[in-house]
């Protein structure tokens, strides 16, 4: 089996496994999904929903953001941890977006390719590969594959990275072996997988679809107790030999 023919299987198996997940009808903004994703960093889904539901709340517009005072911003973010960076960040970026754009607005994005709109997006403050990859996915609804940490692992425990070192050179590798069409799909299911069972500490291979395909030297197949809030459907599915 190629590896890209692996990386495909794998993909499959999570689809079975989890569903296949769709994009919404309405695709938010791209200036929101850059916000939001800065404020995702280093934090739960829940704790940055929070914050950024807050900003959006507090502050009628990014402009209103781009002239308040940090203090102010720090206040209204600070269930998403790391607030003082992430306000700063976010002011910083407010204000080379609207030196760039002549307002507080990224639309422009959307007549540029994904190598320009990296290469647009990686050069405002504080905003790597990976941001820049959610913001053409989940906001223009491209075919990309961003990878966090935790694609990062479990992408490196099946193999199917070239032994990649960090999250960025993930992306850059796996960005030639996603199957066409299936970038939203497939990250989006390997993050469930990874908060529900390649966990980055005592993995549930036991209950793993992917066992088979797995090369992760610490990976136990001793059945464990699935924990409350994990997917039974994992329970309901026979390991897959490669
Ligand atoms: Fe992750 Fe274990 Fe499954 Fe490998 S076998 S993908 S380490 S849960």
């Amino acid at each position: 089996m190629t590896v890209r023919e692996k990386v495909r299987r794998v993909a499959i198996l999570l689809e079975r496994s989890l569903g296949i997940p769709k994009q919404p009808a309405t695709l938010p903004r791209p200036l929101d999904v850059l916000i939001a994703t800065v404020l995702s960093q280093n934090t739960n889904d829940k704790n940055s929903h929070g914050a950024y539901i807050a900003l959006r709340r507090r502050f009628r517009s990014w402009e209103e953001v781009a002239g308040a005072p940090v203090r102010s911003i720090v206040a209204t973010i600070r269930k998403g941890g790391m607030a003082d960076q992430k306000a700063r960040r976010i002011k910083s970026i407010l204000k080379e977006i609207r030196t760039r754009e002549g307002s507080y607005d990224l639309d422009s994005l959307r007549r540029l390719s994904n190598d320009e709109i990296m290469d647009s997006l990686t050069s405002l403050p504080g905003v790597g590969p990976k941001t820049a990859a959610c913001v053409i996915l989940f906001s223009l609804g491209r075919d990309i594959f961003p990878v966090d940490t935790h694609v990062h692992r479990i992408c490196g425990r099946l193999g199917i990275a070239d032994g990649s070192r960090t999250p960025e050179e993930t992306f850059r590798t796996m960005a030639k072996r996603i199957p066409e069409g299936k970038g939203y799909s497939f990250h989006t299911n390997l993050i469930r997988f990874g908060r529900m069972v390649c966990r980055a500490t005592q993995p549930l291979c036991g209950e793993c679809p992917l066992v088979g395909l797995c090369l992760f030297e610490g990976k136990s197949v001793r059945r464990r107790r699935i924990p409350s809030g994990a997917d039974h459907r994992f329970m309901l599915l026979d390991n897959v030999a490669p």
